[in-house]
């Protein structure tokens, strides 16, 4: 097929599953695409072949529920914006219930197959050093966890050592509405309170000694995971996890960041507590707060379990888990524009899991928004972006600016990779979720169901409408 077309190309580096996605995006609007994937010349520690979008672990997509489960939403909204990386899931899946999995060759060969033949998409194997030459007016950096170093060297050269990082250490955050009030308390250390504070930027959980003790008990005790051999040690000053703390002397984590000062328990303001869990406010919503100081590689199953003995947590939802792992990403709400752009350098824009999303279906949805904003820019549009209300918004604030920066612990970056949950979308209007008629009791499972609801139709809703579906 002959490629024409009257705009000069935007490079897309990386393809990966955002560069993939970004270049069809691209390239269905009818402007070309040079998309460069080193795999071919020079290979990463976990992908195996050279296949475009290759699946470096699971072949699981998640949830496919839009009704009621965040990364479904993020699904059908995909679909509804003609993605590729979806289009290509449907086509390969195999049976895992309520999930969407896939066939990860056939899944690979479709997404390749289709971007080696479309007309306007032209496929460089090669490995881009440095960052995009300026006559590469519209580019995507989509180089993912595995950034080849000298990209990412002249990524840190460019945006400043502190701006990317190569590890993530990741603290659970949990929904602020499982938290049990009547147990807990909002107070900062010494109530101080920091540039943009609200009294509300930390919530307090009280331990007694007995309480401190089983806790310690169960860190030492929790199943934890290993680091892959090529992950290396990355213990670093700050990041100990939490396990490893606690079995460094049983008094560690109380002097540390389970230390009482400065705190008073406003539910019983005459017994100091002999400990103190804090939780964080993490998104400027106030719908996420993070566990300060909780990073861990303990297994999943067993953080759950143990970070509920906490008072005032037993009933923890969490948001996300925490982990320690090899992650090259950027501190995107400092570096980039709403549009994903990076400031100062209009017209360069990163997509993908080095932005600080988490996950297959959201690096490919980022992959999707910067496509699009990037073409629109190319047309001679603004881009237009989507609204908060939507998944895809909802992420895409996360990232570029709904994150809250915190400010008690200077040089300290907070930003940390996440799933798409729906702790990131605005809360509801009043009254929007309503008692069904003749149920007497609405609350708890029910009602938390019901809101998810609410919020998947109002995202579906809005997402069509942005769309002009
Ligand atoms: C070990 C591991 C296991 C994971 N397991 C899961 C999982 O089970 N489920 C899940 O949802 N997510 C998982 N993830 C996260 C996963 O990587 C992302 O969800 C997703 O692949 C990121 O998409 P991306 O497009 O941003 O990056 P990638 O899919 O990694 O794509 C980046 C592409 O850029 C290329 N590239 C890198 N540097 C250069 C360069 N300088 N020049 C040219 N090309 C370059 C790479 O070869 C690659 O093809 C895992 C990540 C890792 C590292």
């Amino acid at each position: 097929m002959t490629k024409t077309s009257s705009f000069s190309p935007i490079h897309v580096i990386g393809g990966g599953l955002a560069g993939s996605e970004a270049a069809w995006q691209i390239a269905e609007s009818g402007v070309p695409v040079i998309l460069h994937e080193m795999r071919g010349v020079r290979g990463t520690d976990a992908h195996k072949t050279d296949g475009l979008a290759e699946l470096v672990c699971s072949n699981s997509f998640r949830s496919d529920d839009a009704t009621s489960n965040a990364v479904g939403v993020l699904h059908a909204e995909m679909r509804l914006a003609g993605s590729l990386i979806m289009r290509s899931a449907d086509a390969n899946q195999v049976p895992a219930g309520g999930a969407l999995a896939v066939d990860r060759e056939g899944f690979s060969a479709a997404v390749t197959a289709a971007l080696e033949s479309h007309p306007l998409i032209t496929i460089t194997r090669e490995e881009v050093t440095g960052l995009p030459p300026e006559e590469w007016d519209q580019a995507i950096i989509a180089t993912g966890p595995l950034t080849a170093p000298s990209l990412a060297e002249a990524i840190q050269a460019r945006t400043g050592a502190d701006s990317l990082a190569f590890f993530d250490a990741i603290a659970p955050i949990i929904h602020t509405h499982s938290i049990d009030m009547d147990i807990c308390w909002y107070q900062s250390r010494y109530d101080k309170v920091g540039p943009g504070g609200t009294g509300k930027d930390y919530i307090n959980c009280p331990m007694d000694e007995a309480q401190y003790n089983a806790f310690i008990d169960a860190l030492i005790a929790g199943d934890t995971t290993g680091f892959k051999e090529w992950e290396g040690t990355p213990y670093f000053d700050g990041c100990l996890p939490i396990e490893v703390m606690a079995e460094r002397g049983r008094e560690t984590l109380r002097h540390g960041p389970m230390k009482p000062m400065g705190l008073t328990n406003a539910h019983n303001p005459t017994v100091k507590p002999y400990a103190v869990v804090q939780l964080r406010q993490d998104n400027a919503l106030g719908t996420l707060y993070n566990m300060v100081g909780f990073q861990t590689k303990l297994k999943y199953g067993a953080q759950a379990e143990i970070f509920r003995l906490i008072p005032g947590l037993e009933n923890a939802e969490f948001a996300r888990l925490g982990g320690l792992h090899r992650n090259t990403y950027i501190n995107s709400p400092t570096l980039l524009d709403p549009s994903l752009a990076l400031k100062g350098r209009p017209g360069l824009r990163f997509a993908g899991q080095i932005t600080g999303c988490e996950g297959y279906v959201e690096s490919a949805s980022i992959g999707l928004l910067a496509g699009r904003f990037a073409s629109a820019e190319r047309r001679g549009e603004t881009p237009s972006l989507p609204p908060e209300t939507t998944a895809f918004g909802a992420l895409l604030n996360h990232i570029t600016g709904g994150h809250i920066v915190s400010d008690d612990e200077p040089g300290k970056r907070s930003f940390q990779p996440m799933n798409v949950n729906f702790g990131l979308f605005p809360p509801l209007e009043p009254g929007a979720v309503t008692r069904p008629e003749g149920v007497k009791r609405f609350r708890g499972k029910d009602k938390a169901l019901a809101k998810k609801q609410a919020t998947a139709a109002r995202a579906l809703e809005d997402c069509a409408r942005w769309l002009g579906r």
